[in-house]
């Protein structure tokens, strides 16, 4: 059985104080809940306050992007040995960072290669748009990304992936949990073509986009659903942990 994994994405919230406290609060209540693995992902300049409130606690510390370049002139830039002195996983690919940042598939592959490399787990982001969707291209879309994503890196078990609805991400508007479960299930399908059948079973295939503590129970009631990245609802103590509280196997 794949143990669920809730991440919670800050996105650009949170000075340094209000990290350390929401890191805080949710420290307590969340190492009490057994079975579901959980991430936060605060602003680059957070981590290292946020990972030092959560020492010894069962709650894992990851970014939000990074470059894939080692060092060197990328001003403002930062780099996978900088992260992975601080935490354990990166989201990558990240609608936000494709759509506004304009990176593409290649970029966002080199930087999953090289979170690897410096032994980041990586959540690898994908999701269509709300006109792919309407013009029936989500298939072909995902199966792009994913693809492209994940073109030329090798089978290794610290990759995640979450599918995220571009319209679904920040609009209060999840997708139905049967339409995040049928693309999941693509998802699996794709990965079990790259890496074989064991691997894909193995897989976490998250859900992101409007987790809500009102959704979760019925997204993870969906047998192809381990979990959700979550972004607004990642930012109240009590919504993040009934969110996780409700993922929990002995929830379901
Ligand atoms: C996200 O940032 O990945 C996200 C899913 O945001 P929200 O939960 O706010 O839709």
């Amino acid at each position: 059985m794949r143990t669920p994994l809730i991440a919670g994405n800050w996105k650009m919230n949170t000075t340094t104080t209000e990290a350390r406290v929401l890191a805080s609060d949710l420290r307590g209540p969340l190492d009490s809940i057994e079975g579901v693995e959980t991430v936060v992902c605060p602003p680059f300049v957070s981590l290292a306050t946020v990972a030092d409130a959560l020492r010894r606690s069962s709650v894992k510390v990851g970014a939000q992007n990074m470059h894939y370049e080692a060092k060197g002139a990328f001003t403002g830039e930062i780099a996978p040995a900088m992260l992975a002195d601080l935490c354990e996983y990166v989201i990558l690919g990240h609608s936000e960072r494709r759509h506004i940042f304009l990176e593409d598939d290649a970029l966002v592959n080199k930087k999953v290669a090289a979170a690897l490399s410096a032994g980041l787990k990586p959540i690898l982001a994908v999701g269509e748009r709300l006109e792919e969707r309407n013009a029936g291209d989500t298939e072909q879309v995902i199966t792009r990304q994913v693809r492209a994503g994940l073109a030329g890196i090798a089978a290794d078990e610290a990759l995640i992936i979450a599918y995220e609805p571009v319209w679904a991400i920040g609009t209060g508007i999840a997708a139905s949990p049967e339409a995040a479960g049928e693309t999941i299930g693509l998802v699996r399908r794709l990965v079990a073509e790259l890496y074989g059948d064991e691997f894909a079973q193995a897989l976490r295939i998250l859900y992101g986009g409007s987790v809500t503590p009102d959704n979760i129970a019925e997204l993870r009631a969906q047998r192809e659903v381990d979990g959700g990245l979550v972004g607004g609802a990642s930012l109240k103590a009590t919504d993040f942990v009934s969110i996780v509280r409700q993922s929990a196997p002995a929830a379901g």
